[in-house]
């Protein structure tokens, strides 16, 4: 009798400056990956051509077990047409990316998309931070900010592939004018360029003493790194992305009653131990003690998010996903 065969999902995620790419077997072992830049301003055909090249290279390695391919997107990402819309930062307006990938790879395999947040949140449900718990908010903190929900078990997507898209809730009706056109977003402070915005605003306050005054370029690295020291204004600039966080997963909190959250993202997962006791704070302050339950909050533990793409072919193959009829297969 014959071992049955192993299997293995390729997992994509298209990201503003590179495409990461994983071979995941069913267990969680990364078998292979590759990172390439995405150069967006090549245009979006260059950009399928090296989406399709990696999958063909990764699906090589692995002849005749390779079940699928999930792609993760940014932008408005309706899976069951297979479409991306307004991805800002890929500079691409309407694109068929299941069509356009499915034809370059010879339609031998199954590919799915999805918008990539909400495959950081698949990953974590299956092999990283919240394995065996059905109900969880991802938080991505990064270029951007971002979540996925998984609610009872399932991946939430919403009516028009909008949901969980928090980034652009706004804090401040009033506030600075955001890229998505509204005003006072939460990203304009709780993501990478948001913290660096809020210390730039308080040293030209002159608010407290720094050691970043003197320094011309300024990073989220550079901020973490002065908190590490106890600067004061480092400190409070952080504590600024906790408030506006804090707001956010009240809101979450009040209306998913998630059991856990998994915070994700380069300034996430960097400055999780600064963020997290405002975040908590803000939450106590905002939420009742039997809405926000035990607060359980954990860092990401998936480091590609390219393997949440590939569990996006789990997922798909568990029957669990209600709008799937874009498969090209
Ligand atoms: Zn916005």
């Amino acid at each position: 009798m014959s071992s049955p065969v192993e299997k293995f999902a390729i997992g994509i995620d298209i990201g503003g400056t590179k495409i990461a790419a994983v071979l995941l077997s069913e267990e969680g072992e990364l078998a292979a990956s590759s990172q390439v830049l995405t150069l967006a301003h090549e245009g979006p055909q260059a950009v399928f051509d090296k989406v399709a090249e990696q999958i063909t290279d990764l699906a090589r390695q692995k002849p005749g077990a390779v079940v699928g391919v999930g792609i993760g997107s940014p932008g408005k990402v309706d899976s069951s047409r297979g479409i991306v819309y307004d991805a800002v930062n890929l500079g691409w307006k309407e694109v068929n990316l299941t069509e356009e990938i499915s034809n370059r790879i010879g339609g031998s395999l199954s590919v799915w998309i999805q918008k990539d947040t909400n495959l950081n949140a698949l990953g974590e449900y299956y092999f990283g931070a919240c394995q065996g718990c059905t109900d969880f908010v991802y938080i991505g903190v990064g270029s951007g900010l971002g979540a996925g929900i998984i609610s009872n078990g399932q991946l939430i997507t919403g009516g028009d592939w909008y949901a969980a898209d928090v980034g652009h809730l706004s804090i401040n009706p009033e506030g600075q004018p955001c890229a998505c056109g509204g005003r006072g977003c939460a990203e304009l402070v709780a993501s990478g360029p948001g913290l660096v915005r809020v210390t730039r605003q308080m040293l030209a306050n002159g608010s407290a003493l720094s050691i970043l005054s003197d320094q011309a370029e300024l990073t989220p690295a550079d901020i973490l790194a002065a908190a590490r020291k106890d600067d004061p204004l480092a400190l409070e600039a952080l504590r600024e992305v906790g408030r506006v966080l804090g707001i956010i997963m009240s809101a979450c909190t009040v209306i998913l009653n998630p059991a856990r959250f998994v915070i994700g993202g380069g300034l996430g997962v960097a400055g999780f131990d600064f963020i997290v006791p405002t975040i908590r704070a803000e939450m106590i302050r905002r939420t009742l003690p039997n809405h926000r339950g035990q607060m359980d909050m954990v860092r990401s533990q998936v480091e590609s998010p390219a393997m949440g793409s590939a569990c996006l072919v789990w997922y798909a193959l568990s029957g669990k996903m209600l709008k799937v009829e874009a498969v090209i297969k």
